[in-house]
């Protein structure tokens, strides 16, 4: 087998204990990963700590030249890393290979983000001005299911604004995060970013320490108001990426043969493992039946099976937990009597599949029209009119993103204004930008990530205001 190391002030470090790896396709441990012990946890944010003396004077253009070679580094690795993330995360090679080149485009488009300077007052009598200075360590802590993107989503601004990181990758997903700090080991100076891995005790620990000043997490809601409450101790910063229940709404006037699969994906990609997945699809009446049928039509086409099988274009869920959550979700819409609209196949044997699985038209206050399921079941709903549409929308406690499908421009973006939610996409699935400003409204979050907005979000302002003589 072979051997993981965490990065703790430049050096790796194989741990005092180890964890098991487990590949969602077989179910199968395949790697052990360092499981972090509280000496390491304190010995690498004391190394980012003393690193960020010296990193915060650095100057931006020359953190800048070092944050894009780390894109530089990783490039040369893609189709090695892509199987690696396969393995442990369960997504296919392909779609591996497109969380590389989005986190690559992500990594360019981020490191040439500028912090802005104001001229508050310049007057014969005062001057004031404001700039951004960095906040210190930052523990970054990201999930399952796009380890690597949403992990470098938190990196590289984090390290561009200034500060020193300890970055922590799931419990689940650790390897691929892991082999890529192994990659940049020599690049940053000892302490600059620190990688490290560890169970579920690791996370909570690193959002009470002292050391750390700001928080980065993606994750569930649940876990977001727990964060929020340890953070509390020192008044640590906090950007959070939650949960979403993201709307898509889909108007009688489109190219149903032309959206239907780009809405499926919308929806699927992933296996609905994804935080701006569609997780609600209103349909309107006058075309819901025929919307549906060609969308059964095209799940019917859909192949599930092992990420490294080339065939595979779903893949198993990423853990035991998640597939146990959505299978429960499932069963208990079936026994209230919900009408199942498809049910898809799996693979026999080992790995936690669940099988694409459609609702036809549920009430809207089911378990599974309210909650945020985060697997492949998706419920299709019927509507009337606009202003129904956009109010059934909104009843969520989440607001992280929603879509608009129809010819008409005007139409779609009176509607996607009236959406309450940080992102809304129209006539496409979820295309984010390094630099749009990422942010959940209400429960899905606090914060921004990407875009100068999300830059700033690692850095306080400091004014300097002084008297003319
Ligand atoms: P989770 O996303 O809530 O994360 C659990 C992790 O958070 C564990 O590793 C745990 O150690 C850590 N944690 C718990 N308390 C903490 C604290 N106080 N400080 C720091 N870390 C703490 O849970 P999960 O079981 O991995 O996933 C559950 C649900 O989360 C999914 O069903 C899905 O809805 C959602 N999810 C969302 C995203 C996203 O991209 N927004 C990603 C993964 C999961």
């Amino acid at each position: 087998m072979r051997t993981y190391n965490m990065l703790i002030d430049g050096r790796p470090v194989s741990g005092e204990a180890s964890m098991p790896v487990i590949d969602p396709a077989t179910e199968n441990e395949f790697a052990r990963a360092p499981d972090c012990s509280d000496a390491e946890l304190n010995e690498a944010i004391a190394a980012a700590s003393r690193a960020f003396k010296s990193w915060r004077q650095v100057g931006i253009e020359d953190r800048r030249a070092l944050v894009s070679q780390m894109a530089d580094r990783i490039e040369p690795h893609v189709q090695d890393l892509a199987r690696l993330l396969t393995q442990e995360q369960g997504k296919p090679v392909a779609v591996a290979v497109r969380e590389f080149d989005s986190t690559l485009r992500f990594m360019r488009g981020l490191s040439t983000l500028q912090l802005p300077e104001t001229i508050n007052e310049d007057t014969s009598v005062r001057r004031s001005t404001t700039r951004r200075v960095p906040i210190g360590v930052v523990a970054a802590l990201s999930p399952w299911n796009y380890p690597v993107l949403l992990s470098w989503w938190k990196v590289v601004p984090a390290l561009l604004a200034g500060n020193t990181v300890v970055l922590k990758p799931a419990p689940q997903t650790p390897l691929t995060v892991l082999r890529i700090a192994e990659l940049m080991a020599d690049l940053l100076p000892p302490g600059v970013l620190n990688v490290i891995s560890g169970g579920d005790h690791l996370g909570p620990k690193m959002t009470v320490h002292p050391g750390v000043n700001k928080i980065s997490f993606t994750g569930s809601t649940p876990t977001g108001r727990r964060i929020m409450e340890s953070a509390s101790g020192t008044l640590k910063r906090l950007t959070l990426e939650l949960g979403g229940n993201d709307a898509a709404i889909v108007m009688p006037d489109i190219d149903i043969g032309l959206v239907v699969p780009q809405l499926f994906w919308s929806a699927f990609t992933n296996s609905g493992q994804l935080c701006v997945a569609t997780k609600r699809l209103y349909i309107h009446s006058s075309c819901y039946r025929e919307v549906a049928d060609a969308f059964v039509a095209y799940a019917r086409s859909v192949k599930v099976g092992p990420g490294l099988a080339s065939e595979s274009q779903l893949g198993p869920l990423q853990n035991a937990r998640q597939r146990e959550r959505v299978q429960a979700l499932i069963s208990e819409s079936k026994a209230q009597g919900l009408k199942l609209l498809y049910e898809g196949e799996v693979p026999g044997g080992p790995g936690f599949y669940v099988p694409i699985t459609l609702f036809d038209n549920p009430p809207d206050d089911s378990k599974l029209v309210v909650d945020e399921p985060f697997g492949p079941v998706l419920p299709l709903l019927s509507f009337d009119t606009v202003d129904e549409v956009v109010a059934r929308a909104n009843a969520s406690e989440y607001g992280l993103a929603g879509s608009v499908w129809s010819r008409d421009e005007a139409l779609a973006l009176d509607i996607a204004s009236r959406l309450e939610t940080g992102t809304v996409f129209i006539n496409e699935p979820h295309y984010l930008s390094p630099h749009a400003p990422f942010a959940g409204h209400k429960q899905s979050g606090l914060g921004i990530e990407n875009g100068v907005d999300g830059l700033l979000e690692f850095t306080e302002p400091q004014t300097l205001m002084w008297r003319r003589s």
